[in-house]
């Protein structure tokens, strides 16, 4: 069965407002495991058959056996935006959602300071299961891991895929880059055969530690309607129907979220 090609441009683009874009050469990614993509509604379907009797079941790696159940991802199967974190954690573990800790409280206000709500984004994890004790993703799982998050993307179908922190970014953008080098630069890639800007992201565990990291993850956040403004919807989407639009910022944004120390069970090696 062929697959499709996962390939990543080798460099950042900076901002626009920088007007400092350089391009190279699309270089080729590992061969994904599966066939052509839906280009109809079917690939909703197909997101929740997969989700039900591929990834909840899975016992591929040995994390299979520590967790409370795995944390597939949650939100709109056909949104523009999609969000890829590390691995659920203590919460997310018990409850089966992603992001629902202390990090997925600020996720939700930083969604909310640009007119979005969890509902109109989807999010997910690389991996699906939480390590114990929440220690950082081991190569080999991610490995094992990685071809239900492509998956995903591929049927969800992003325009814009933002990336919460060094696993998810190293992951999805085929580089050895650290965040805290390549967070708010956004970089063109092919996913699952099709265009995406990726967008990466501090993870919001990291900046649950210090003010001046929330301040950058909330100046990063505020371009998310910049970027998907600037990557017009699929002509091949196919017959999903029509897609979620995101919304300019308000004119007065929230309050930024107090700043509380990260709780004992949040994820770390997020810089
Ligand atoms: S972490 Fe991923 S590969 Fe491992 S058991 Fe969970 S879903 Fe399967």
């Amino acid at each position: 069965m062929p697959g499709c090609a996962l390939t990543a441009r080798r460099v950042y683009r900076r901002p626009v407002r920088r007007h400092k874009r350089r391009r190279r050469g699309l270089r080729p990614g590992p061969a994904l495991p599966w066939g052509p993509v839906p280009d109809t509604a079917d690939r909703i379907a197909e997101l929740e058959r997969y989700h039900r009797e591929e990834v909840a079941v899975c016992t591929r790696c040995a994390l299979s056996e520590t967790r409370t159940q795995v944390v597939v991802g949650s939100g709109d199967p056909d949104a523009d935006v999609m969000f890829v974190g590390e691995a659920p954690g203590y919460h997310e573990d018990v409850q089966g959602i992603p992001f629902v800790g202390a990090s997925g409280k600020l996720l939700t206000t930083l969604l909310e300071g640009i007119g979005l709500t969890r509902d109109d984004v989807f999010v997910a994890n690389v991996l699906k299961c939480r390590p114990p004790g929440n220690r950082d993703p081991a190569p080999a799982e991610i490995r094992t891991c990685e071809p239900h998050l492509f998956r995903q993307v591929a049927l969800v179908r992003p325009r814009l895929v933002c990336t919460l922190g060094n696993f998810a970014t190293k992951l999805l953008s085929g580089r050895p880059d650290g965040i805290s080098r390549v967070h708010g630069h956004e970089l063109p890639i092919e996913l699952g055969g099709r265009p995406v800007l990726l967008y990466p992201l501090f993870h919001p565990a990291a900046a649950l530690y210090t003010r001046a990291m929330l301040a950058t993850l909330e100046a990063d956040f505020a371009r998310i309607p910049e970027l998907l403004a600037a990557t017009p919807p699929d002509a091949t989407a196919g017959a999903a129907g029509p897609r979620p639009q995101a919304t300019a910022p308000p004119a007065a944004a929230p309050p930024p979220p107090a700043v509380t120390p990260a709780p004992a069970d949040e994820q770390l090696g997020l810089f």
